[in-house]
């Protein structure tokens, strides 16, 4: 399998994963084998983004409890900005790694 691009539903082409760095729910690609118009399954977006959501949403939870009760806001900012690097990073891997596309008929 190959991880560099993701496979276009209609002609199975790859599709570079570059592009889906820019997508966003209603992004259309065309595919540059068969001219196909292709987006990113919602399913699997939904779900990348609720992971991280969750996952971000405790984190910063816990480094700003942290940060009040200890006073340390130096480590608080440094801790959070760290924590907004992994995040972008991660969502980043599971969206390339995961993420489907889907056809958009051409009536649509
Ligand atoms: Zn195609």
């Amino acid at each position: 399998m190959n991880t560099n691009k993701f496979s276009c539903p209609k002609c199975g082409e790859g599709v570079p994963k570059y592009k889906s760095a820019y997508m966003t729910n209603f992004t259309k690609i065309i595919c540059n084998s068969c001219g196909a118009k292709i987006r990113p399954d919602r399913k699997s977006l939904s779900l990348i983004g609720g992971i991280g959501g969750g996952l971000g949403g405790g984190l910063v939870s816990i480094i700003v409890g942290y940060t009040v009760i200890s006073g340390n806001w130096l480590q608080g900012g440094l801790a959070f900005f760290a924590l907004l690097v992994v995040l972008m990073a991660v969502s980043c891997f599971f969206t390339l790694r995961f993420t489907h596309f889907i056809e958009v008929p051409e009536n649509a």
